[in-house]
């Protein structure tokens, strides 16, 4: 996977699928032991575990820290279970932290979007502008607002790597949400246009492989930008169609006769269906599902949905 990708001496990769956000480990730290950025999600924690276990992961070592990139459900999820397990301090970005405080389920996309976590102790914050040293080199902190405001990405001049969170996948980026002012919209493109400017050969992207053509993925994201701000429907249908997916992905299955009603409960959803112009229910659910069905990310055998793609 990062065979080609040089990267500093102790860092490595771990990829997960589309549940859990990819692991960056550095296992050697002058400051203060091993760091891990990103944890995973809440019910996937065993395997998060068993990862960090492997002999070219951490084996036996200890864990010191965990740094998020930002706290969604699927990048936060296994900070309270690496607390216990470790006693590993966890940082999450300056902005974040009120929201973990305070356990703002809305705020934190939890019971507002069908998704869970475990509450944990902040023990450090991160802030744009700060460098850290994580092995032997230095990472500068990035502010990447967009698909989430109080996002970070890390970013290694030396070896112009860039750790991207879900500001920049190869294929897109994560969801971003409709507010009064597209206000989300637009500081995701100037995330896209901060991350143009910056010399890079890689990047380690919160979900998927590491790549290394950085100038078509942002043209990418750009256009999907583009075309969600010229076409609300197509926003709202992709914003459905990625919730609904990392649910089913989640529960693993739901019975298609609870779709339409699903996708009526759930006040993220609903945040997300202001963008489209009434219509039934059901007629929502088939918009919706045909084209996960279409590109084989879902499946639908005897009346019950299942997703077709690692979790
Ligand atoms: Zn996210």
């Amino acid at each position: 996977m990062t065979d080609s990708m040089p990267l500093p001496p102790g860092m490595s990769v771990i990829e997960r699928g589309w549940l859990n956000a990819n692991h960056v480990l550095f296992r050697e730290n002058d400051n203060d032991g091993a760091v891990l950025i990103d944890s995973g999600y809440v019910t996937h924690a065993d395997t998060t575990l068993a990862l960090l276990r492997q002999p070219d992961a951490l084996g036996q070592r200890p864990l010191a820290r965990v740094l998020n990139t930002h706290c969604h459900s699927d990048h936060m999820g296994g900070n309270a279970r690496l607390q216990r397990e470790y006693g590993a301090q966890l940082w999450v970005p300056e902005a974040e932290a009120p929201h973990i405080q305070s356990w703002d389920q809305a705020a934190l996309w939890l019971d507002d979007a069908g998704q869970q976590a475990e509450p944990f102790r902040v023990d450090g914050l991160l802030r744009p502008g700060e460098t850290l040293l994580l092995g032997q080199t230095e990472w500068q902190l990035l502010a990447a607002p967009g698909h989430r405001n109080e996002a970070l990405m890390f970013y290694a001049p030396e070896y112009r790597i860039l750790i991207s969170g879900d500001a920049l996948w190869q294929n897109g980026l994560g969801a971003v949400l409709p507010d009064a002012n597209l206000t989300g919209l637009a500081a995701a493109q100037a995330t896209l246009a901060l991350i143009a400017g910056l010399d890079i050969d890689w990047v380690i992207p919160g979900h998927g492989a590491p790549f290394a053509d950085v100038p078509q993925a942002i043209d990418r994201a750009q256009r999907k930008l583009a075309q969600m701000r010229a076409d609300p429907q197509f926003w709202a249908l992709s914003l459905f169609k990625s919730l609904l997916l990392f649910n089913l992905l989640e529960r693993q299955q739901m019975p298609l006769d609870q779709l339409p009603a699903y996708l009526q409960a759930l006040p993220l959803f609903r945040q997300a269906g202001r963008l489209l112009p009434p219509m039934a229910p059901t007629n929502l659910a088939e918009q919706v599902l045909q084209p996960l069905l279409a590109a084989r990310l879902i499946a639908c055998r005897g009346g019950m949905l299942r997703p077709l793609i690692v979790a």
